[in-house]
């Protein structure tokens, strides 16, 4: 059994420790300490890394874990030629404070979120995972809604700030069971001996097992991102502290270089990309219609260059450029109109070549056999086939082809 100082002291950066015990399983060496200030993986937080120290060597702690008979696990990184220490080992350790820091402004901030959302929606949270970018929680809303609203997000984000700014204490605790059945808790403590509980203000007291920040302002901020359905309850992604502050900066920053871009305010930037989105998309519009009626253009004269074959038929052979590739069908279907006629076409489309080979209603080639043929993929009905080549032979087959049909 691991002392766990966390509880004693959250904000322990370093302290010293024995090596109790050591085990190996596939993600590698495992070191047990009789105490230590390593926080293992529990309630949705991940295990804290950092190092431990002993004389003149080092090895670096990349997970801690705690097993059910209390012992505090701390995985070894693999280092070349390192060998872990003895069992009985005086160490030093040093967590990550860093990550943990990010870590407790997660956890603390998603104590905030869950008894704001509470009490503007009434809605229950039941898990949290923070994420390596993003945190999660998931919330059983009343009436079984899976997703709120843009104003219910705002409101709930608007109370958990303003607690932030009030700074109100945050007091972790283990009551006897006596106190504990006279507590207002959000929820009921899944353990029932030795519950920790962890107030916030006035507004929140759960039991808890996670590490905490002592004042709400070393939140610092909260950020909702956005709310969806997810197995029947309602998922919300967050982020709290630093992570929120350096999301305003990036969001900040590319709305900035938007509103530049469109000569606007940052308020008026979104109304007026509207507006250019929708005038791109119909001047889009505009220009296929301008390139099939120009593609179609093409017909009298391709007719007029037809290569004349055996029974009165013609051959009409052509490459088109990329934009005439959306008319190409329409093309050939004009052509074909006309009798006694068999039109192969040929279109670039991202390094690739689109063919079309169709012919007149009074001929009986069949086209989708011809196209497959000439060693293009493709096929179709007997009058009117598609296919595609990587590469010009099976183009240049179909223009030898064609005039013995
Ligand atoms: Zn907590």
């Amino acid at each position: 059994m691991s002392k766990a100082l966390y509880y004693e002291d959250a904000w322990m950066r370093a302290f010293d420790a024995r090596v109790s015990d050591a085990k190996q399983d596939q993600d590698g060496v495992w070191l047990c300490l009789d105490r230590t200030a390593f926080y293992p993986e529990g309630g949705g937080q991940p295990g804290d890394s950092g190092r431990l120290l002993s004389g003149d060597r080092e090895w670096l702690v990349a997970d801690t874990r705690r097993d059910p008979e209390g012992c505090i696990w701390h995985l070894l990184s693999a280092q070349d030629g390192a060998t872990p220490p003895d069992i009985g080992t005086q160490v030093h350790g040093e967590v990550d404070w860093a990550r943990r820091f990010d870590h407790m402004q997660q956890h603390t901030g998603e104590h905030i979120i869950a008894a704001s959302l509470f009490e503007v929606t009434g809605g229950f949270t039941h898990g949290l995972h923070i994420g390596h970018e993003v945190s999660t929680i998931d919330v059983t809303l009343p009436n079984g809604a899976t997703k709120l609203d843009a104003q219910a997000l705002e409101r709930i984000e608007a109370l958990a700030n303003a607690r932030i700014a009030a700074d109100g204490p945050v007091v972790c605790s283990v009551p006897d069971s006596k106190e504990l059945a006279g507590l207002p808790l959000r929820k009921d403590p899944t353990v029932t001996e030795q519950v920790r509980i962890c107030a916030i203000g006035d507004y929140e007291m759960v039991a808890c097992a996670g590490t905490h920040l002592s004042h709400t302002s070393q939140v610092g901020l909260v950020k909702l991102l956005k709310s969806e359905p997810a197995r029947g309850k309602m998922r919300l992604y967050f982020l709290c502290g630093e992570r929120a502050m350096k999301h305003y900066a990036l969001v900040y920053k590319a709305i900035t270089q938007v509103a530049e871009m469109l000569s606007a305010r940052v308020e008026e930037a979104p109304q007026l990309l509207r507006e250019q989105l929708d005038k791109a998309a119909q001047a889009r519009r505009e220009l296929a219609v301008l390139r099939r009626q120009n593609t179609l253009r093409k017909a009298p004269g391709l007719l007029a260059e037809a290569q004349a074959l055996s029974d009165n038929r013609r051959l009409v052979i052509a490459e088109l450029e990329e934009h005439d590739l959306p008319a190409m069908e329409a093309l050939a279907n004009v052509i074909t109109q006309q009798e006694r006629v068999i039109v192969l076409l040929c279109a670039p489309k991202d390094g690739r070549r689109n063919l079309l080979f169709a012919r007149s209603a009074d001929l009986d080639t069949n086209m989708s056999d011809f196209i497959k043929s000439t060693g293009a993929k493709g096929g179709g009905r007997p009058d009117f086939a598609r296919g595609a080549c990587e590469e010009s032979l099976p183009w240049e087959a179909a223009r030898v082809m064609a005039p013995h049909l």
